[in-house]
């Protein structure tokens, strides 16, 4: 048994710091929000009254929260309070700058530091299969790795701090364009007059094959458990796939990389949150392509 602190106790946080419990941890945790200490309290976590008290002691702390300005006004607060030797986990989406800073405050006093973001979504989270891409030092990774095992199924060592932010962004940037492509592709054959499931006979045993098509087709139908299926309730959302895709932009900009399809699918995906769809599954951008005429397919 670990003890271990979960501060952002959220949509993902929420189930994570849950799988802890259920591992036989000593969980402590702290959110801003009430709903997300309730809903914690009753998953077995012990809820404390300020993010001090829940590292008090504590070996290992993760955090989940919206952006690096949280994930640095939050590190700032704990790390004075955190035990020498401790390991300190973000696994919140943040850009690599950030995440690269809050290794730097780790280190000033004397914790390891892990920035270990998440591909899986909501339902990873709570079935405890998420995936987790690391940056760090290997001694951060070890002591960070029981704790990861479980609350996911796949981690991966990606290098160095930030390289975790790093790989989750260019992951997110291929999935934000190949959805895009793939609703595009959907659309013109819908034009042409082919049915969705022949499209999709085809392109997912074909060269046009991608995630986006095989596990998460943005029309209804030819994969019943994507959210296309089940009115494009996300799943992922479109608001969250925007972030992530800025994300990418930033990083890009700050090392002067050339992203044409990257940044033209930020643009897109800023249409389609403009369009009014944010809350709703990022696969639903084929309503965007598509134009008003045709919102009731
Ligand atoms: P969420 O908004 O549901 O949860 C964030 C929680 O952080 C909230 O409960 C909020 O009250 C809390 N919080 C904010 N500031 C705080 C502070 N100073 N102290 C304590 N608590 C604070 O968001 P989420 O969906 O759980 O996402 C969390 C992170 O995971 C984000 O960075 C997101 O991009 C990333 N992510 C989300 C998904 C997803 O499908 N939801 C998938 C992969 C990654």
């Amino acid at each position: 048994m670990t003890t271990i602190a979960f501060i952002g106790l959220g949509n993902m946080g929420g189930p994570m710091a849950a799988n802890l419990v259920k591992a036989g941890h000593k969980v402590c945790g702290f959110d801003l929000a009430d709903s997300a200490r309730v809903a914690a309290a009753k998953s077995g976590l012990a809820i404390v009254a300020t993010a001090a008290a829940a590292v008090e002691g504590a070996d290992v702390i993760v955090t989940m929260l919206p952006a690096g300005k949280h994930v640095l006004a939050v590190w700032s607060d704990l790390l004075p309070h955190v035990k020498k030797g401790a390991v300190m986990i973000d696994s919140s989406t943040i850009d690599v700058d950030s995440a690269r800073k809050a290794h730097g405050l780790a280190a000033l006093h004397g914790a390891l530091s892990l920035d270990a973001p998440v591909s899986g979504g909501v339902g990873g989270a709570t079935a405890g299969t998420l995936t987790f891409m690391c940056g760090g030092d290997d001694a951060a990774f070890a002591a960070a790795r029981p704790a990861l095992e479980n609350m996911g199924k796949r981690i991966v060592h990606c290098g160095g701090a930030g390289a975790g932010q790093a790989a989750k962004v260019c992951n997110n940037m291929i999935l934000g364009a190949t959805m895009i492509a793939t609703a595009e592709a959907f659309v013109l054959g819908e034009k042409l007059g082919l049915s969705h499931q022949a499209l999709f006979d085809v392109v997912s045993t074909s060269s046009g094959q991608s995630w986006s098509t095989t596990s998460y087709c943005p029309v209804p139908g030819p994969v019943p458990a994507a959210p296309s299926s089940n009115g494009y309730k996300p799943g992922f959302a479109s608001a969250l796939m925007l972030k992530d895709l800025k994300l990418a932009q930033e990083a890009a900009i700050s090392v002067g990389a050339t992203t044409p399809m990257g940044a033209t699918a930020a643009q897109i995906y800023a249409m389609h949150n403009a369009w009014g769809e944010g809350g709703s599954d990022f696969s639903g951008v084929i309503h965007l392509l598509r134009g008003r005429e045709d919102l009731t397919k």
